[in-house]
């Protein structure tokens, strides 16, 4: 049998331009992908109401100077509802979903369970009769759809982290405004894109088993995990745009060009030395992740130039 390679891929959410560390992880993801002969994809996760137009295509514009290229047009979520409402349909069928009406308040004021993680559901809805259902959506209420899970926890395995087992609970699969929730769209599409090696950052390592548990009940495969550390300021909490000059265009008015950026990048990877004239394909001849730092990066501003 012909194997077709399979992809890595980054999926940014086009809520605002891309950071250094959101550039680095994009980076990351791209020598992963290219080193291992996969192939590429771009997904424009924008199912969020943070959304904004205009966002996406300055991403890819950053990302296309930096030398970070794709396959395949991008897929951009938002037109992708009718298959995620198809694969929300067939859990339905299967005895899989149940229609929740809690609103955020409530759950948290009922997770009680003395190891739950906050916020984890307390499964007030999963078992509500069809009178019951009735009576909340004639109050009002518009329910979200949530999956009946028949675990609490699952296990994954990181080529960064190791293994990692995490919480599953009743999660959101469609919110009560018919948006699909995160946690499903991204299964269903790197599924769809043929993608077995996710690499991103590793504020989402927490939600890799729920997709991981999510992606056996649907049929794909569970893809290869490399959760990478965060980009830190110099307080130790998560870069943000009110660290100062953060993103491509911001750090050009600096004096910061894209040369330097990579260079920066490369540095922060081990692959590199700041200052040095590289291209992306130069990065990707030294790539080794068994060099890359094991803790996060911090950005300290006065180490751009
Ligand atoms: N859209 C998410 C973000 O920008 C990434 C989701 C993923 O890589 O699974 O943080």
């Amino acid at each position: 049998m012909i194997q077709t390679p399979g992809a890595g891929r980054y999926a940014p959410s086009p809520s605002g331009d891309l950071h250094i560390g959101n550039l680095r992880t994009a980076l990351l993801a791209w020598l992963f992908a290219r080193s291992t002969e996969r192939r590429f994809v771009l997904r424009i996760e924008d199912l969020d109401e943070r959304s904004r137009d205009g966002v996406a295509d300055a991403q890819l514009g950053d990302l296309c100077a930096l030398g970070i290229e794709w396959d395949d047009e991008p897929t951009v979520q938002s037109r992708r509802t009718h298959i995620y409402d198809a694969v929300i349909d067939d859990l339905t069928a299967a005895g899989r979903t149940f229609e929740c009406f809690c609103s955020r308040r409530e759950i948290h004021a009922a997770t009680t369970a003395p190891h739950a993680p906050p916020g984890s559901y307390p499964g007030t809805c999963r078992d509500l009769g069809e009178a019951d259902r009735a009576a909340r959506r004639a109050a009002g209420r518009d329910p979200a759809i949530r999956l009946k899970s028949d675990t609490d926890s699952f296990t994954i395995t990181d080529t960064l982290c190791g293994e990692f087992t995490g919480a599953v609970d009743d999660f959101v699969l469609r919110r009560g405004d018919g948006t699909a929730a995160y946690n499903l769209a991204v299964v269903i599409d790197d599924g769809a894109e043929g993608v077995d090696q996710v690499v991103r950052a590793d504020d989402l390592l927490t939600s890799a088993p729920r997709q991981a548990y999510l992606a056996t009940l649907i049929g794909v495969p569970v893809p290869q995990y490399a959760h990478v550390p965060l980009v830190l300021n110099t307080s130790g909490s998560r870069l943000a745009k009110r660290d100062g000059a953060v993103t491509r265009a911001d750090l050009a008015m600096v004096g910061v060009d894209d040369t330097r950026l990579l260079s920066l990048l490369a540095s922060s990877l081990n692959l590199g030395t700041v200052g040095e004239n590289l291209t992306a394909n130069d990065v990707l001849r030294r790539f080794d992740p068994a060099r890359l730092p094991n803790g996060p990066w911090i950005l300290d501003p006065d180490d751009l130039w």
